[in-house]
C-alpha cells in the first residue's frame, strides 16, 4: 500500500548477493538477476555487471561469439571502456560509457559482443534485458543506439536516465512497458532525492563505493541485487565516498515468463522451438561482421519451467 504523503517511510530494503557466472574465455561477471530470492524487478528479466577490469592492449576483455536472443530487448550501458556491437540486421555499434545500447530482439536476432581493437584498457558496465510483454514479444527485430541521454547535475550529485523517465529526465529510448533505469553519481559526502512511484518496484545496482538510504541503517555496497518493494515514494541516497549505482524499477510483471540461455518465452515449447531454429540455423539471421564460430546452443536438459 502507498503512504501517504504525511507519513513518508523508508523503503522496504532486500540485498541479495551476487552469484559469478562466467560469459567464457576467461570472463566472470556478478549476476543479480534472476536469483532464486528475485526473479524480476518490474519487467527486468536480467542483471549482469562486469569489471571494472583492465584491458591489456591488444586483448579483448570481452569477447562474446555470435548468439540468439527472443522475446526480450537488451539494454548495455557501460561506465568505463569501450563495446563492439555487430547485429544480424547489420547494425554496428561501438558503445562508450553514457550512450546506450539497445537491441530489441522481438521474434528473433543474433549479435556479437567484443572489445574492440582500439580501446582504453578498462572495462566496466551492465548488461540488461527487458522482457517484453505477449504482445510485442514476437515483434521485428532492431537496434538503437542513443548518444544523446538526459542528465542533471546538482551539488554533487549526477543522474542520468537511459530507459524510462525519472522526475523530469526522460530518455528517448523505445521500451515497451513502464521500466526505469539511471545512473547516479555521488561525490563523496553528497546525497540526492530520487522521485518513485509508489505501485513499482527498484533494485539498486552499486557498482562503485557504497551508498547508504536515510532512514535506514544499512550501508548498500556491490556484489549484491538491492530490492526496493513498492510502496515508497522516494529514495534518499547519501554516501561518504564518491559512489555510483544503477537504479532499475518498474511496474511488477504480471506475466510469467519461461526463461532459457538467451531466450524469453511463456512456454518450454517456445524455448525448445527457438532452440531448434538456432541450430538450424534459420529464424535468427547471421552476424556476418563477426570473425569466428557463432556460439552453440547448450543442451536442454529437463523441461524449462516459468518464472513466476
Ligand atoms: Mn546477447
Amino acid at each position: 500500500m502507498a503512504a501517504s504523503p504525511s507519513t513518508i517511510a523508508a523503503p522496504e530494503l532486500y540485498s541479495h548477493p551476487a552469484r559469478r557466472a562466467s560469459l567464457g574465455e576467461g570472463l566472470w561477471v556478478s549476476r543479480l538477476l534472476p536469483s532464486r530470492q528475485q526473479r524480476m524487478v518490474g519487467a527486468w528479466c536480467f542483471a549482469d555487471h562486469f569489471g571494472p577490469s583492465p584491458v591489456p592492449p591488444g586483448k579483448k576483455a570481452m569477447d562474446v561469439a555470435p548468439h540468439p536472443h527472443t522475446g526480450l530487448q537488451t539494454v548495455t550501458w557501460l561506465l568505463d571502456g569501450e563495446l563492439l556491437h555487430n547485429d544480424s540486421l547489420g547494425s554496428r555499434s561501438i558503445i562508450r560509457p553514457g550512450e546506450l545500447n539497445l537491441m530489441t530482439a522481438g521474434h528473433g536476432i543474433s549479435h556479437a559482443e567484443e572489445t574492440p581493437p582500439e580501446h582504453s584498457n578498462n572495462l566496466h558496465g551492465l548488461q540488461l534485458w527487458l522482457a517484453l510483454p505477449d504482445n510485442q514479444r514476437n515483434c521485428e527485430p532492431s537496434f538503437q543506439h542513443h548518444r544523446e541521454l538526459p542528465q542533471l547535475d546538482e551539488d554533487g550529485s549526477r543522474l542520468q536516465v537511459f530507459i524510462g523517465s525519472l522526475g523530469e529526465l526522460y530518455s528517448p529510448a523505445q521500451v515497451f512497458s513502464p521500466v526505469v533505469a539511471a545512473e547516479i553519481s555521488l561525490q563523496a559526502g553528497a546525497g540526492t532525492r530520487l522521485p518513485l512511484n509508489a505501485d513499482w518496484e527498484y533494485a539498486l545496482i552499486i557498482v562503485e563505493g557504497e551508498l547508504q538510504v536515510t532512514g535506514t541503517q544499512q550501508s548498500l555496497g556491490t556484489e549484491a541485487l538491492h530490492y526496493l518493494a513498492p510502496g515508497a515514494q522516494q529514495l534518499d541516497l547519501v554516501s561518504d565516498t564518491a559512489a555510483r549505482a544503477i537504479l532499475i524499477g518498474g511496474a511488477p510483471f504480471t506475466e510469467a515468463i519461461v526463461m532459457w540461455w538467451n531466450f524469453v518465452g511463456r512456454s518450454a515449447e517456445d524455448i525448445t522451438q527457438a532452440r531448434a531454429d538456432w541450430q538450424a540455423g534459420t529464424r535468427f539471421g547471421t552476424v556476418t561482421a563477426y570473425r569466428g564460430e557463432r556460439l552453440p546452443a547448450p543442451e536442454l536438459s529437463g523441461r524449462p519451467r516459468a518464472s513466476r
